[in-house]
């Protein structure tokens, strides 16, 4: 499979071309065309596979550009992993035009008020972080469509279980989501279920 039978969008396309990549990687073969149809995917990867534009791609192909609502929410247990994310959307969704913020701990909190209420269609940020920006109703979640959970297993071990379940429950209940570990304990598996209907099972 190619970029071009993936059913992405030409300016998506054009963006992938002008970021350097020719070919799609195994977990991005997989992938991005149940997300892109809607389904919830568990996919079981480790860092290196691509699973960043994986996201990213994914992602860009989802949101509606016309509209200024967050439609979009990426987790991930780190700062870096939040700001690797929101980089790699803007760069491939240079040509349509795709509006994200990264919401991480040690930034500017006025910063974030700033661009959320600029209106942005995708946040990627840490689960703390995103759920204090929840609570002050800065981040508003009616919209959001799509929850991605990048590298599950760490943010458990991060600690962060309590602000990932306090996060889904301000989400709207028909919410499609994906989530990406490298190992699927007992804990994963309990949100997994919790979370997710009649997941697509990935494993690269
Ligand atoms: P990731 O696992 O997403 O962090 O990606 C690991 C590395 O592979 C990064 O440097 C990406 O830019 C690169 N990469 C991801 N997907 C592709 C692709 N389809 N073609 C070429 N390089 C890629």
């Amino acid at each position: 499979t190619s970029f071009d039978q993936m059913g992405i969008g030409d300016d998506l396309l054009r963006g992938i071309y002008a970021y350097g990549f020719e070919k799609p990687s195994a977990i991005q073969q997989r992938a991005i065309m149940p997300i892109v149809s809607g389904r919830d995917v568990i996919a079981q990867a480790q860092s290196g596979t691509g699973k960043t534009s994986m996201i990213a791609l994914s992602v860009c192909q989802m949101v509606d550009t016309s509209s200024r609502e967050v439609q979009a929410l990426i987790l991930s247990p780190t700062r870096e992993l939040a700001s690797q994310t929101e980089k790699v959307m803007l760069a491939i969704g240079d040509y349509i035009n795709v509006q994200a913020h990264a919401c991480i701990g040690g930034k500017s909190i006025g910063e974030d008020i700033r661009k959320l209420e600029y209106g942005v269609h995708v946040v990627s940020g840490t689960p703390g972080r995103v759920c204090d920006m929840i609570k002050r109703r800065t981040l508003r979640t009616r919209s959001i469509k799509l929850l991605v959970l990048d590298e599950s297993d760490e943010m458990l071990s991060r600690g962060f279980k309590d602000q990932i379940y306090d996060v889904y429950r301000y989400l709207p209940p028909d919410l499609q989501v994906v989530l990406i570990s490298a190992t699927l304990p007992h804990e994963i598996l309990e949100i997994t279920s919790k979370f997710m209907t009649d997941p697509v099972r990935i494993l690269v």
